[in-house]
C-alpha cells in the first residue's frame, strides 16, 4: 500500500464517492503523517446505504438462501481475511496507532469470529412444540430481523465489526455499516472481501465520515435494528432514538473493569494479568482491567512490583514488533486521559508512576501510569477513562473487595485472583459484570457471549445469544385435523 491510500465507500456493491464530493483524511497518530483519505458521507448517502440494504434484505437472494450456502461466504470472508493479515494489519496500526503484533494477533481472531458464525449459521434454527394437545403442532421460527445499522469504534476497528456483522449476516440480515472516522481503513478493505467471497451487492453497506451520520443510520426508516459499540454517552443516545422508533438496539459501552488480588493468589501469574490488563492497547479498550483492588496485607509489595514492572513496558513505534503500548488514538482521547490525571492528583490520590506525555519526535504517547491511595469516591476509581492509567485500591475482606467492585455504574468484566476456591465461586456470584475471570483476564471466545450489565450495555454478542440479537422470532400454530370446536355454540369453560 502506498501511503497516502484514498478509499472509497460501499454502497450497493459500487465503491462510490460521497454524494456530495467531499473527502477526508487521517492521520498516523504515532507518525504525524497522513495515511488514508475517504469520502465524507452525509445524510444523503446514508439514504442511500440504507435503501440499498433494504432493497437487498425485501427483494435479494441473500435472507433466502439455504444456511449452507451463507456459510459458505463468511468461510469465504475468513479465508481473505487470513490472506490479507499483514496489509490489514499494517492498515491497522497506521490509523489506531495500536502495536503491529497486536494487530496481527486481532486480524487472526477476527477470522475466528467469521468462521464461527459461519457455522453457527447452520444452528439458527428455531424450535418446535408437539405437546400442546392433539390437535396442534406449533412451531417458533427465527427470521432475520432486517437492516442492522452499525457503529463501530476506532480502538479495535476490525475485531468488533467483526463481533456484529458476521452474525447478523448469519442469520440472513442485511447491513449498513459506519467505522469510527478514525479508523475506517479495515472496514473498507473488509467490504472488499466480502464482494470477492460471493456477497451480493446491497448486503453489506460501508459509510464513512463523521458528525450525525450515525443518528441519520440510527432514525432512518429503513432500519429495523442498531448495534453500537462506544461510549455509554453515545449508547444512550442511540437507545433512545431507537426506543422513540421501537427499533431493536444492541449496545456495548464502557467498563471500569476491577481485578481482585487476594493475599493467597499466584502473586507472579496476578502482576502480569495487571500489567497486561490496564496497559493492552494503551487502555484504550472496554475491558481494560482499569482498577486493581489488592488485599491489604500484600498492597505494598504488589504495588511495588506493578510499579517496577510497568517502567519495563515498551513503550513507541506501533510498527516496531518489539512495542507493547503505542500512540494515543486521538487528541481529545488524550485531552480525556490527562483530564483524568489530574483529577486523580487534585482528589489527593499518589501518583507513583507516569502521569505524562512521552516526548517523542512524532505522535501521541502517554507513560504508563500508575495510582495508588485511590479511594472508591473519586473519579479515577469510578470512570473510564481509557487510556494507559491504573487505579490502585486495597480491601481487607472478600466482601468489602466486592462491594468496591460493583460501586460502580458499569459492569462489563471483573475478575480475581485467589487459591481458595470458595472465595472464587463467592466472587463468581455476586460481582455484577457480564464476564467474570478467575486467575486470568481478558480472554474472549467466539463461543461465550460478551457484554455488559447496567451502564456497559444492552444483549449480548458472540456465542448462541447472537442468533437470538440478530432475530425475531415468529410463532406458528398448525391446526392438525378438524376443527371441532365452536366458539359461538359450545359451553364457555368456566
Ligand atoms: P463515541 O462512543 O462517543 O461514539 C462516536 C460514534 O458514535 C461516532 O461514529 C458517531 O457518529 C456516533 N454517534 C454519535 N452520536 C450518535 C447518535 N446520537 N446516534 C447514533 N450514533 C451516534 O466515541 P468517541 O470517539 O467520542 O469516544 C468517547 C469515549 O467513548 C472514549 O473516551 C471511551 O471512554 C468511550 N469508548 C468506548 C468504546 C468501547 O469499546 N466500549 C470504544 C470507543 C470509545 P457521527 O460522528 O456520525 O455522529
Amino acid at each position: 500500500m502506498t501511503i497516502p491510500s484514498h478509499h472509497r465507500m460501499v454502497i450497493d456493491g459500487e465503491d462510490v464517492e460521497a454524494l456530495a464530493g467531499d473527502r477526508f483524511s487521517r492521520t498516523s497518530p504515532a507518525h504525524d503523517t497522513v495515511v488514508t483519505s475517504y469520502p465524507r458521507a452525509d445524510a444523503d448517502d446514508v439514504d442511500r446505504a440504507a435503501r440499498a440494504a433494504r432493497r437487498a434484505f425485501d427483494e435479494g437472494p441473500w435472507p433466502k438462501l439455504a444456511a449452507v450456502d451463507r456459510s459458505r461466504v463468511l468461510l469465504r470472508v475468513a479465508a481473505l481475511i487470513r490472506r490479507d493479515a499483514a496489509a490489514l494489519a499494517r492498515l491497522e496500526v497506521l490509523e489506531s496507532g495500536k502495536p503491529i503484533d497486536q494487530a496481527l494477533g486481532e486480524v487472526a481472531t477476527a477470522a475466528e469470529l467469521w468462521d464461527y458464525a459461519a457455522a453457527l449459521a447452520r444452528h439458527a434454527h428455531g424450535d418446535a412444540h408437539n405437546t400442546l394437545g392433539e390437535d396442534v403442532l406449533a412451531m417458533v421460527l427465527r427470521e432475520p430481523v432486517g437492516v442492522v445499522a452499525m457503529i463501530t469504534p476506532w480502538n479495535f476497528p476490525l475485531l468488533i465489526v467483526s463481533q456484529k456483522l458476521p452474525f447478523a449476516l448469519a442469520v440472513g440480515c442485511t447491513a449498513i455499516v459506519k467505522p469510527s472516522e478514525l479508523t475506517p481503513g479495515t472496514t473498507v478493505a473488509l467490504a472488499g472481501l466480502l464482494r470477492e467471497a460471493g456477497l451480493p451487492d446491497g448486503v453489506v453497506n460501508v459509510v464513512t465520515g463523521a458528525g450525525g451520520i450515525g443518528s441519520a443510520m440510527t432514525c432512518h426508516d429503513a432500519v429495523d435494528m442498531v448495534s453500537f459499540t462506544g461510549s455509554t454517552e453515545v449508547g444512550r443516545a442511540v437507545a433512545s432514538a431507537a426506543g422513540q422508533r421501537l427499533k431493536k438496539a444492541e449496545l456495548e459501552l464502557g467498563g471500569k473493569n476491577p481485578q481482585i488480588v487476594c493475599a493467597d493468589a499466584d502473586l507472579d501469574a496476578a502482576l502480569d494479568a495487571v500489567v497486561f490488563g490496564v496497559y493492552f492497547n494503551a487502555g484504550e479498550c472496554c475491558n481494560s482491567g482499569s482498577r486493581v483492588l489488592v488485599d491489604r496485607r500484600i498492597a505494598a509489595d504488589f504495588q511495588a512490583a506493578v510499579i517496577r514492572r510497568s517502567k519495563e513496558v515498551p513503550v513507541g513505534d506501533p510498527l516496531d514488533p518489539a512495542t507493547r503500548i503505542g500512540a494515543i488514538t486521538s487528541q481529545e482521547q488524550l485531552d480525556t486521559i490527562e483530564r483524568y490525571v489530574a483529577e486523580g492528583t487534585a482528589a489527593g490520590a499518589s501518583l507513583a508512576l507516569g502521569g505524562s506525555r512521552l516526548p517523542t519526535p512524532t505522535g501521541r504517547f502517554y507513560h504508563p501510569t500508575v495510582f495508588t491511595d485511590v479511594r472508591r469516591e473519586m473519579s479515577i476509581a469510578r470512570e473510564e477513562i481509557f487510556g494507559p492509567v491504573l487505579s490502585m485500591l486495597t480491601f481487607s475482606s472478600l466482601d468489602e473487595a466486592v462491594s468496591i467492585a460493583n460501586d460502580t455504574v458499569y459492569g462489563l468484566s471483573a475478575g480475581i485472583w485467589t487459591s481458595d476456591v470458595n472465595a472464587a465461586l463467592t466472587a463468581s456470584r455476586t460481582l455484577r459484570a457480564g464476564t467474570i475471570w478467575v486467575n486470568r483476564w481478558m480472554d474472549g471466545y467466539p463461543e461465550l457471549p460478551f457484554g455488559g450489565f447496567g451502564a456497559s450495555g444492552l444483549g449480548r454478542e458472540l456465542g448462541r445469544h447472537a442468533i437470538g440479537e440478530f432475530t425475531e422470532t415468529k410463532t406458528v400454530q398448525l391446526q392438525v385435523g378438524p376443527r371441532t370446536t365452536r366458539w359461538l355454540t359450545d359451553p364457555v369453560a368456566g
